[in-house]
């Protein structure tokens, strides 16, 4: 998944994400804060609840006990960093990286650095 060596880096076009996301959003590695506590929640392991269906278990980095959270419960991003593969629009090559969609938004179009 290398890019054949692109003299810049590539240029990508993105969409903010809205203030709020749902927790089913949540991968190990990402922070987020809850609404009412700015405090920055790192996950370790996300995992869906097995005891009750629509919940996930979140391992919360310091914290010794799993939080418990509704899939569809309203969380501010904070840092997530996600891997993308897009198509350059000029001239079809694929070209992958990875982002913070929380600070730069998702990835939706991408010129490539050969143009
Ligand atoms: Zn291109």
């Amino acid at each position: 998944m290398t890019t054949s060596s692109p003299a810049a880096p590539p240029f990508v076009v993105t969409v903010r994400l809205p203030e709020f996301l749902p927790a089913s959003r949540l991968h190990p590695g990402d922070s987020f804060a809850f609404p009412e506590d700015p405090t920055p929640l790192i996950i370790l392991n996300a995992r869906p609840d097995y005891l009750y269906s629509g919940f996930l278990r979140l391992d919360i980095d310091g914290e010794d006990l799993p939080l418990c959270i509704r899939e569809t419960e309203g969380i501010r991003p904070l840092r997530l960093p996600r891997t993308y593969e897009l198509t350059c629009q000029l001239c079809g090559h694929l070209a992958a990286g990875r982002i913070d969609i929380a600070a730069l938004g998702e990835p939706r179009l991408l010129i490539c650095g050969n143009h």
